[in-house]
């Protein structure tokens, strides 16, 4: 357990710890504690964190993300479910500053269990009550179940994930590249991994570590990318998610071009498409083929031929012009050869976790 200072105004650390039956954390910067970095250690060691109750200041901490004490600072450390069970004045519950907190925490992830109506402490009535703890109980106990099934839900599959921008040299130190991050790609390949596949990254080169129990490849050019994935097979799945450069020069000079009278005439070669030898691969073809596609207008009609054309099962297509690049959210319509979902904003690691729910779920009925 960790109490809060304002929790330790109500209830003392001595009596939460016996009831806790431990220790009560309180301190970021104790002294007394084994371990230095106390955060880490019980950010790591939970298997769900459930903030009861969670206060409207709280709320706002974990909003913005900050870290002024052991509570919000185990918060941003963990990577496990986080539980939410809100307590308020009803004013304090409906004003729009909390409202939107808590619609960005359950954007990220955050399980809410909703406040119930009635009188409160501060004899106002309205919403704001703290969950009944037989609900809490019931909630976090359906969670942790769903965790544990999706923990080996994909145990013993092989999937192949492309990720980043591909660079096509033009000499020894220019290149033609593009402005992909890389971001959704690894965040697709973590969650698989901690569903319990075996992860094959291929990844472009960009500014991310790789994530932990995935099996990274770094690549440069969409040659060397192709090559790569061609040797990860065979495997159960293939997510393309890289923006592998369509075009790379003909033949790249060897040393740096020296800037002459005139700018050099660049000769390009169409780029081997990766997505589609995969799909069309006459031995090893996927159980499931999943390719993205980046497009500026027309999204979906250009994303459903593209499926048919290159010949995957799903594609996510997403609209660039909106500041996609770079960014940690992403607006999805979701294509398949039954219909087409519009997934609303979210963060890449949402998508991440929505896709991986998609493929479990088609792989249960396979
Ligand atoms: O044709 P376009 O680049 O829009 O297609 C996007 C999809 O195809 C992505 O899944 C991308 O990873 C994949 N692709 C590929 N090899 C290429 C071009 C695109 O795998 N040369």
């Amino acid at each position: 357990v960790i109490l809060t200072e304002g929790g330790a105004q109500f209830i003392t650390p001595l009596s939460v710890g016996a009831l806790a039956d431990g220790k009560a954390h309180t301190d970021l910067f104790s002294l007394d504690d084994d371990a230095a970095m106390e955060h880490i250690r019980l950010a790591r060691e939970a298997d769900l964190i459930l903030v009861a109750p969670a206060t409207a200041n709280l709320l706002a901490r974990m909003a913005h993300g900050m870290a002024n004490d052991l509570a919000t600072t185990t918060l941003l450390a963990a990577d496990a479910p986080v539980v939410i069970a809100p307590a308020m004045n009803p004013f304090m519950w409906s004003h729009p500053a909390t409202q939107s907190n808590v619609e960005l925490l359950k954007k990220r992830g955050v399980h809410l269990i909703a406040p119930e109506d009635g009188a409160m402490a501060c004899e106002e009535a309205g919403t704001g009550r703290l969950a009944e703890t037989q609900t809490i109980l019931a909630n976090i106990n359906q969670i942790l179940k769903n965790k544990k099934t999706n923990d080996h839900a994909l145990k013993n599959k092989k999937v192949l994930v492309t990720a980043g921008p591909t660079h096509e040299p033009i000499d020894q130190v220019r290149y033609i590249g593009n402005r992909s991050s890389g971001k959704q790609g690894y965040a697709i390949a973590a969650t698989l991994a901690r569903h319990g596949a075996s992860v094959q990254l291929i990844s472009g080169p960009v500014a991310l570590s790789a994530p932990s129990g995935v099996d990274i490849t770094s690549v440069e050019t969409a040659r060397e990318m192709l090559d790569a994935s061609l040797n990860a097979l065979p495997c159960d799945i293939a997510i393309c998610t890289a923006a592998v450069a369509d075009w790379s020069p003909q033949s790249p000079h060897q040393q740096k071009l020296k800037k002459g009278s005139s700018p050099p005439n660049l000769v390009l070669r169409e780029n081997p498409d990766i997505l589609a030898s995969i799909s069309t691969h006459p031995q090893h073809r996927p159980r499931l083929v999943i390719g993205f596609a980046a497009e500026t207008h027309d999204i979906v009609n250009y994303a459903c031929d593209k499926r048919q054309r290159k010949g995957c099962d799903w594609i996510l297509a997403n609209d660039v012009s909106r500041n996609i690049f770079g960014s940690d959210e992403n607006e999805i319509y979701f294509i398949t050869e039954t219909g087409i979902n519009s997934w609303q904003r979210m963060s890449k690691q949402a998508v991440a976790s929505q896709l991986v729910d998609s493929i479990i779920n088609e792989l249960s009925y396979a």
